[in-house]
């Protein structure tokens, strides 16, 4: 294998980029970014990554989850806290049924880059380029909007680092006590058609505090009920980016990209030769994949072996992306594979990717019973291989938005256009993705 450097990926293809006009402009912003600090840290990546060697293990659960995009024009205080309160409430719900740690990571603070499936859009006879992100163009229908700017990754840089101050501080202040947590999963419950047969779990969870606090543990006494740690990950799609946010950890000599505690290569960029997979190889950083039913298990393993040659458990996460209809057909082979070859992973599921269709009134939307439904045939096919089904990775938020058709609220196609705010791809609402995490919780369970 060659050397291994912060730039040795600009030598192979790299799909998925920007065309910038201005070089010279490229440079100076490339140069602007290397000059600002860091947006996380070597220690707190090495944290992530010794609790998601638990994961690969077994003994603890990855919780990933997101808007497919971050957006400038959607960017609120508001919209963090909505989404860090969804996940702290499924993450006490997965460990409270799992009874192991829940390792909670973002798709935020840099989830602004997108893989298109092609590089031109066509609308009434003009073509222009493809809305790729708002880290790279804007998403009007302008040729101006549509031109890449690099100055736009500087602006998504200020808007990470704006995110990642408010997340440390709810993680640290009031938004991750315990008891507050509790509170509202019961407010969802009571409030929530359908979810009276969660009331059983959600007041188990208040029981259980209650006799903590009576034992002496409670919110003053111990900062584990009152504080928590919300890692950060995006897709590693915008290499100019990643590679200007590389540092050298003047410790240890390991390079992070410090954009981010973990990174992650998309469906559409994972070739073996290609740029995205030389990048990711060299970071210190844990890494995923987004695997479809696309990958033969020859290759999976030869990727596996690229970045993770030394095997080590939480380094590498597979994560699969099939669809409810392919998942049980194809899994098995690669899972059995990695298995038998002894390969230490984590396995996770992104039962979004696989299982997006169109409306008949033209939204693009997902099915909550096909997402539940790849779910369960996930955690059925691993345990037949003998592995752990190890996380969870969802495209969702924290608002009332109407974008996957299901759930105890029946949204239906027509109600797609009520409340359809995403840029890119449909999320699950707060109330779904709460009643998916009582589902989840069953299957930990058993
Ligand atoms: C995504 O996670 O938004 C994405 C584009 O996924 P995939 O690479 O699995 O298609
Ligand atoms: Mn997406």
């Amino acid at each position: 294998m060659t050397l291994w450097t912060p730039d040795s990926w600009r030598a192979l293809p790299a799909l998925q980029q920007p065309h910038y006009n201005d070089q010279a402009q490229l440079l100076t912003i490339e140069e602007q970014l290397r000059q600002q600090p860091p947006l996380v840290f070597a220690d707190e990546v090495s944290q992530l990554r010794r609790q998601l060697a638990d994961a690969a293990q077994g003994k603890a659960f990855l919780l990933q989850g997101g808007d497919c995009a971050e957006t400038f024009a959607d960017f609120s205080s508001a919209g963090i806290r909505d989404l860090f309160k969804v996940l702290m409430q499924m993450a006490v719900v997965l460990t409270y049924a799992g009874r192991k740690p829940v390792i909670k990571v973002g798709r935020l603070a840099g989830q602004f880059a997108k893989p298109r499936s092609a590089d031109t859009e066509v609308r009434e006879g003009i073509e222009l380029p493809s809305f790729r992100g708002d880290s790279v163009n804007g998403v009007e229908f302008t040729a101006a909007a549509r031109a890449a700017d690099p100055e736009r990754m500087l602006q998504a840089y200020h808007q990470s680092t704006a995110t990642l101050n408010l997340v440390r501080a709810f993680a640290q202040g009031g938004l991750a006590d315990l008891h507050q947590v509790n509170d509202w999963i019961l407010s969802f419950v009571r409030g929530n058609p359908g979810c009276d047969q969660y009331l059983q779990l959600a007041h188990q969870i208040k029981d259980a505090l209650a006799f903590m606090e009576v034992c002496g543990i409670t919110s003053e006494t111990s900062s584990a009920l009152r504080s928590t740690t919300l890692f950060t990950s995006h897709e590693a799609l915008l290499l100019n980016y990643e590679q200007a946010l590389t540092r050298q950890d003047s410790t240890s000599g390991q390079w992070f990209d410090c954009s981010a505690h973990m990174l992650w290569v998309g469906e559409r960029t994972r070739q073996l030769d290609g740029a995205h997979i030389e990048f990711l190889r060299g970071i210190a950083n844990p890494v995923g994949v987004k695997i479809s039913n696309a990958i033969a298990a020859d290759d999976l393993l030869r990727l596996v072996d690229i970045l993770n040659p030394e095997n080590e458990a939480g380094r590498l996460t597979l994560i699969s992306r099939m669809g409810a209809d392919k998942t049980e057909q194809f899994l098995p082979a690669l899972a059995k594979r990695i298995a038998d070859e002894g390969r230490q992973v984590v396995w996770s599921c992104d039962p979004m990717h696989g299982n997006t269709v169109k409306a008949a009134n033209g939204y693009k939307t997902r099915s909550f019973d096909h997402i539940m439904l790849e779910i369960e045939q996930f955690f059925a096919v691993l345990s037949a291989c003998g592995q752990h089904a190890g996380g969870l990775h969802l495209e969702m938020t924290g608002a009332h938005v109407t974008e996957c058709v299901g759930g105890a609220y029946h949204v239906s196609e027509e109600d797609l256009a009520s409340c359809y705010q995403t840029q890119c791809d449909p999320r699950l609402n707060a109330q779904q993705v709460l009643e998916l995490s009582f589902k989840v919780a069953e299957l930990i369970k058993s």
